[in-house]
């Protein structure tokens, strides 16, 4: 049996070149118009979505695949836009930044890589690392590796003893002096310079810590640690290489920093108040809650010695009030778009977002929208990922249950296309 269906898996991807898929969709969910339709065919042409048909259609040539979905809920290609896909949360994850080189966080990241992908993820956003992420990007876009789509922030900027310091809780001889290379930056110049050295070193778009954060080994979780110059530089300087800034921030006054200094979302937004709320509606910047992570970090908060002693209250402050502050923004109005932080939680849990989102409030079809159109919409790819229409890339994944009747679906993904290529069957 499990030779045949690695056979099986053989087959579909041998069939990628030049060939056509017909996949047969019992139920189709249409992200576009926001409903499910029944009975649709699919056709897939290299790595691109050539037609979608109603009926089940069927091959005129003999070399061309079907797919049999018919009592499947197929969808387009889940997008994640915060994880971290370089690193996994575990009792020694402090310890790794000094004892692993490069290649050990590579290896690891394949394996995170993989995970995500066959969770369902075929793209995500990429929040910072140490700069192996821009290599994992490259050798997946490449075929070399199995692994999502990824657009990376490369290292993530903070201000000096920031959240993204690199050298927090180093005793002295080890701390230095960090800048803009590393991803400290202090000033507007400096602000510059450190986007510039991330265009160098290959990043998508930028990140920055605008607010202490719960896992950084320093006191406060929530006080604001740029100022809005800074920000405006950031952003300024980023805007010139076409890249969109991406803002953590826990605490109200540094998200107001934020938005003010023009950033395209707020991660987390622990204590975002009504006021802000109405900022991110004028100014159009989106919400990524990350309710998972919030959850995970309360609950292993509760177990002595996981995290650092200075990092438990923050854990068991900050993380049970992202879920409540989510629910006040979606009925606000305030735009949402989907990301977990995966990777402060095991990377390849990712879906389980979707019933914290839904648990909160948001019907399940505009949390699967907020994973599909509106994350391309931010990722500047709306005409090429998060719909499953002709000329869009052939991202496609299934579900047993219809995630619309039962979003716990959205962690049990079956069937996983990306570009044309089918991974998971
Ligand atoms: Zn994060």
């Amino acid at each position: 049996m499990k030779i045949f269906v690695h056979i099986f898996i053989l087959l579909l991807a041998l069939s990628v070149n030049g060939q056509t898929t017909y996949l047969h969709c019992g139920k189709l969910v249409d992200t576009k118009n926001g409903n499910v339709v029944t009975n649709k065919t699919i056709v897939v042409s290299g790595e691109k979505i050539t037609a979608v048909e109603d009926g089940f259609i069927q091959p005129t040539s003999s070399s061309d695949t079907v797919i049999d979905l018919k009592d499947k809920t197929v969808m387009p290609g889940l997008i994640d836009m915060h994880v971290h896909i370089e690193h996994e949360t575990n009792p020694n994850r402090y310890l790794e930044d000094y004892v692993l080189n490069d290649a050990d966080v590579a290896f690891n990241s394949v394996h995170f890589a993989e995970v995500t992908l066959m969770a369902g993820f075929t793209t995500v956003r990429d929040l910072g690392g140490t700069g192996v992420n821009v290599s994992l990007r490259n050798a997946i876009n490449a075929g070399k590796i199995v692994g999502p789509r990824i657009f990376t922030a490369e290292k993530a900027l903070a201000t000096t003893g920031g959240h993204a310091d690199p050298t927090n809780g180093s005793k002295n001889e080890l701390m230095g002096d960090p800048g803009p290379k590393e991803g400290v930056v202090n000033g507007v110049e400096d602000a510059a310079k450190a986007v510039r050295q991330r265009y160098k070193n290959g990043a998508d778009l930028i990140k920055i810590t605008a607010t202490g954060g719960v896992l950084s080994v320093a006191k406060n979780g929530q006080n604001p640690q740029f100022t809005v110059n800074e920000i405006k530089a950031i952003c300024d300087t980023a805007k010139d290489y076409g890249f969109h800034v991406a803002a953590h921030a826990h605490g109200d006054e540094g998200m107001q920093r934020a938005i003010l200094g023009g950033v395209k979302t707020i991660e987390h937004g622990t204590m975002m108040s009504d006021e802000t709320m109405e900022l991110m509606k004028t100014h159009d910047v989106y919400l990524v809650p990350t309710i998972s992570a919030g959850k995970y970090v309360a609950e292993q908060a509760k177990i002595p010695g996981f995290y650092p002693e200075v990092v438990v209250p923050k854990a068991l402050e900050i993380g049970p009030k992202i879920q409540e502050m989510f629910s006040r923004a979606y009925k606000k109005g305030v735009g949402i778009v989907f990301g977990t932080d995966a990777g402060v939680f095991p990377h390849g849990e990712n879906g389980k977002e979707f019933g914290y989102m839904v648990e909160a409030g948001m019907p399940a079809m505009k949390a699967i929208q907020s994973a599909t159109i509106t994350a391309a919409m931010i990722l500047k790819m709306e005409n090429q990922l998060g719909q499953l229409s002709p000329g869009f890339i052939a991202d496609i994944v299934a579900t047993n249950d219809d995630p619309t009747v039962n979003i716990h679906a959205m962690e049990k993904i079956g069937f996983v296309m990306k570009a044309g290529k089918v991974y998971k069957h």
